[in-house]
């Protein structure tokens, strides 16, 4: 067994005992790192304290075998509060991400830059406006698609791949194929198939948001009933993709938030 120390983030913990758990970091180093946390649940334990959607500096036991490692050390960096106006939503958004990052990370396999962006839009969580969360989470949804490789096609065709500002689309109603895995032009598309129909602002919106930075997204405004269309699009086509088939459960929440003002 070897010390090592690592800057991390809580994506999920398991509980198996009162006092013993799994917790499944984002790590700067190691990138999504599973880590046994012996006793640390007990009053009694004198090691810092696991915090949820904060950074902290963990020194653990890294085992060679095929056991999981363990933690020894808790520091500290950084929490991000989410209790300004629309905190519901603020966790709702914050918790996506998480689950997002847990279902589609690799075990243990570095993402320094994808690290620095999960740090950067939490902190983005903590401060924007709360009408423009659902920019900033739809913005985090599609860099983390590009970024593990599974951008959907937005600007070109997913089977024909011709630009489709280029091959005289009237753009009023686009059509999106979780399936295919983007937009299908009317040459492409087939009858009986799927699609998720946009409106040309929605389609353009989520085309902007496929490239804008965490700064850029926070000044795109997005209505409540559009990022429930867009972010149902995105989960189909992540299953889809990944063949991971689990729904995301926040997602769901996001749902419910529906009738509530949280969002609006
Ligand atoms: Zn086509």
């Amino acid at each position: 067994m070897s010390l090592e120390k690592t800057e991390a983030i809580i994506l999920k913990s398991f509980n198996w005992s009162e006092s013993s758990r799994t917790v499944v970091f984002f790590t700067d180093r190691a990138g999504k790192l599973p880590l046994v946390d012996k006793g640390g649940r007990s009053f009694k334990s004198r090691r810092g304290r696991l915090i949820p959607f904060a950074r902290m500096e963990i020194t653990y036991y890294s085992s060679q075998k095929e056991t999981r490692g363990y933690i020894s050390e808790v520091a500290l960096l950084e929490a991000f509060s989410l209790e300004k106006s629309g905190s519901l939503g603020r966790l709702a958004f914050a918790s996506a991400a998480c689950e997002l990052l847990y279902l589609l990370l690799p075990d243990e396999e570095p993402q320094g830059n994808l690290y620095d962006y999960f740090r950067a839009f939490l902190g983005y969580v903590e401060t924007a406006d709360k009408h423009r969360l659902s920019a900033l989470f739809l913005a985090f949804f599609l860099r983390v698609l590009s970024h593990l490789g599974y951008s959907p096609s937005l600007a070109y065709c997913a089977l024909c791949r011709r630009d489709f500002d280029t091959v005289g689309e009237k753009a009023d109603r686009v059509l999106f194929s979780p399936a295919r895995g983007g937009i299908i032009c009317s040459a492409c598309q087939k009858a009986g198939d799927y699609y998720i129909p946009f409106s040309s602002a929605s389609y353009k919106l989520l085309l902007a948001l496929q490239t804008a930075s965490l700064k850029e997204a926070v000044t795109l405004p997005i209505g409540y009933q559009e990022t429930v269309l867009l972010l149902e699009a995105l989960a189909k086509f992540v299953s889809y993709q990944t063949g991971i088939t689990s729904d995301l459960k926040s997602l769901k929440f996001l749902e419910k938030l529906k009738n509530s003002e949280l969002l609006r």
